[in-house]
């Protein structure tokens, strides 16, 4: 007699339609039955998306930000944060190095920050796209819908916006003035502007439950995203949230193998913050349904100061000359391969998957 974990993991039908009892059950798994999780999701990403890891080199070009959210060391209200301003040229000879270095995608992401303009972010987009063979990922947080299509009109052609938690009222008390609703609207009308859309969660934020962590998955899974990232909550001692439990490394890998089975095409990185809580978390992460790997190609001046929450790793290596040698062994290590192509959505248009490029 197989366990239930195992009877779910052998249906016929596949896993792109579970329910919620199913995925929690799968959630909960231990022992025996989460290692036949993991090996259904790693056999799940070699088949949908083969065995190539796509590189995205992240440029965090701005620490202002106007939101308070109670997890995150960026908030407003840390006085104790050294902010800091790339400036445009800074942000383009980042991108340049990345991209002369053979990165892809070249992320672009900052606190909510109001100094830059959808104007000047759809000229330093267009600038980037018009000088080099890279797609664009934007992560600036929430803006008005005409402030996204100025950016996709410029050229950006992705979108990264974590929902950080299906559960309204937990995401209403952690993100002050806010509300999951509002967010599901800003990813709706990303969809609709033509962006491939990421989005995600945090694991562990305190009161999260199998159940909630369900949720997560099943918007992510309604929402039917290009990309899902899940970090483990890491807690930052100048918030709220100081004193609470972070996330745990087993529970961020059966997330992300759950989702991986759910969602099979979709674009799954293993998570800096997965690398930070367990030095071989990302490794792990890439036996568990990760496709995808973010090197950080900011200025080492400025990364340390983008502290998000603390003791990130890499942050004393200049990116795209001391990161991307790194990340390319890890991948290596793992008997997969770097890609070459920009790693756009491989999920099927009209039934077929689409082509690479
Ligand atoms: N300001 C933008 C993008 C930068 S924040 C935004 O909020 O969308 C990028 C991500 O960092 C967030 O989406 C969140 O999931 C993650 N994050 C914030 N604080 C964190 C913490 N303490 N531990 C782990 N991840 C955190
Ligand atoms: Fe600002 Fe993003 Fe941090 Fe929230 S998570 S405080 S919006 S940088």
């Amino acid at each position: 007699m197989g366990s239930a974990v195992s009877k779910i993991l052998s249906r016929p039908e596949g896993f792109e339609d579970l329910g919620k009892e199913e995925i929690c059950r799968l959630l909960l798994s231990e022992g025996a039955d989460k290692e036949l999780l993991f090996s259904c999701a790693d056999r799940i990403r070699e088949h949908h998306v083969g065995n190539e890891v796509h590189l995205r080199g992240i440029i965090e070009f701005s620490n202002h930000c106007i939101k308070n959210c109670f997890y995150c060391g960026l908030r407003r209200d840390n006085d104790a944060a050294e902010r800091y301003r790339m400036t445009a040229d800074e942000i383009a000879d980042a991108a340049v190095a990345g991209a002369q270095a053979g990165l892809k995608t070249i992320v672009l992401q900052s606190g909510e920050d109001p100094f830059f303009t959808a104007d000047m972010l759809a000229r330093l987009i267009a600038r980037l796209k018009d000088e080099h063979d890279v797609a664009i990922t934007m992560s600036v947080g929430d803006r008005t819908r005409e402030e996204y299509a100025l950016m996709r009109d410029a050229g950006a052609d992705r979108y990264l916006l974590k929902h950080e938690t299906a559960d309204p009222e937990a995401f209403s008390r952690l993100r002050p003035g806010t509300t999951l609703d509002g967010r599901i609207r800003h990813l709706v009308w990303l969809k609709e502007l033509g962006f491939q859309v990421g989005s995600g969660c945090m694991i562990g934020l305190p009161g999260q439950t199998a159940d909630t962590l369900a949720d997560d998955i099943l918007l992510l899974k309604r929402l039917d995203v290009e990309m899902a990232g899940f970090g483990p909550f890491i807690p930052h001692g100048d918030t709220p949230l100081a004193s609470c439990t972070g996330g745990d490394v087993d529970m961020t890998l059966k997330t992300l193998a759950v989702a991986r089975i759910m969602l099979p095409f979709t674009h799954f990185p293993a998570t800096t913050a997965l690398g930070t809580i367990d030095p071989e978390g990302r490794q792990r992460a890439l036996k568990c349904g990760a496709n995808v790997v973010m090197p950080n190609i900011t200025p080492v001046r400025y990364k340390k100061l983008y502290e998000i929450y603390p003791n990130k790793i890499c942050i004393n290596e200049e990116g795209s000359i001391q990161c991307l040698p790194c990340i390319t062994g890890i991948i290596r290590q793992s008997g997969r391969s770097v890609a070459t192509d920009h790693g756009h959505s491989r999920k099927p248009v009209h039934g077929k998957a689409r082509p690479q490029g």
